[in-house]
């Protein structure tokens, strides 16, 4: 029973020291993501097995996410999975189109004051169906409408600055575009996302997930 007891202890300490789980610097959030990343597209996922023991440390100690996350619905980006990360690793929100809300914006303040978020990465994908949506322009039903209201403003230019190009490339420039609009969307809308960010508390990322390949592409 103590050997059992000593393993555990062993175990808890291992995944405590582990790069992804409450401890990621924010100058390595990056190529912490692009790791995962680079893990979950080539089938090398390490996250799924080490998790009873997380949830039992987190359950625990509580939580202390590093990075949170502002993107899609979409049954296709799955946060965790993509990045390879595991339980009290990412704060994420999600809505079908990824567009910052009073909601949104709260949850991302409560993250950063109180649990010690430092990097806000907010991930498009291609693909989108609320871009698409709101791209064509089409009547949609109920209350569909708020989002496409909502993702309309990141978009506004596409037809006139891409006119020529099909519509699979336009989504595609919709989709970075709304992306840049959603970073800056976030920080404009809170006078404490604002203040973190010039204390250098935070720091904001975006990024597009391509759904066909796996692959993740940060924003520069
Ligand atoms: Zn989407």
């Amino acid at each position: 029973m103590k050997l059992i007891t000593f393993t555990i202890q062993i175990f808890l300490l291992l995944i405590s020291l582990s790069s992804s789980w409450a401890s990621i610097l924010p100058a390595k959030a990056r190529a912490t993501l692009e790791a995962g990343n680079r893990r979950f597209a080539e089938g090398k996922a390490i996250a799924h097995g080490w998790q009873k023991g997380i949830v039992t440390k987190t359950g625990a100690l509580g939580q202390t996410p590093s990075v949170a996350v502002l993107t899609c619905s979409d049954s296709r980006t799955p946060v965790e999975l993509i990045f390879d990360m595991g339980v009290g690793d990412l704060f994420v929100c999600r809505n079908a189109g990824g567009f910052d809300t009073p909601e949104v914006n709260a949850t991302f303040e409560y993250g950063v004051a109180a649990l010690g978020v430092h990097t806000i990465l907010v991930l498009g994908h291609t693909k989108c169906g609320a871009v698409t949506a709101t791209l064509e322009g089409t009547p949609v039903p109920g209350n569909i409408s708020i989002l496409t209201k909502a993702l309309q403003p990141g978009i506004a230019k596409i037809h006139e600055e891409h006119k020529d190009l099909s519509q699979e490339s336009k989504l595609n420039h919709a989709v970075e575009a709304l992306t840049r609009y959603q970073m800056v969307e976030v920080i404009k809308n809170s006078a404490l996302l604002q203040k973190a960010q010039a204390d250098n508390k935070l720091q904001i990322m975006g990024a597009i997930y391509d759904v066909d390949t796996g692959l993740v592409r940060f924003l520069d």
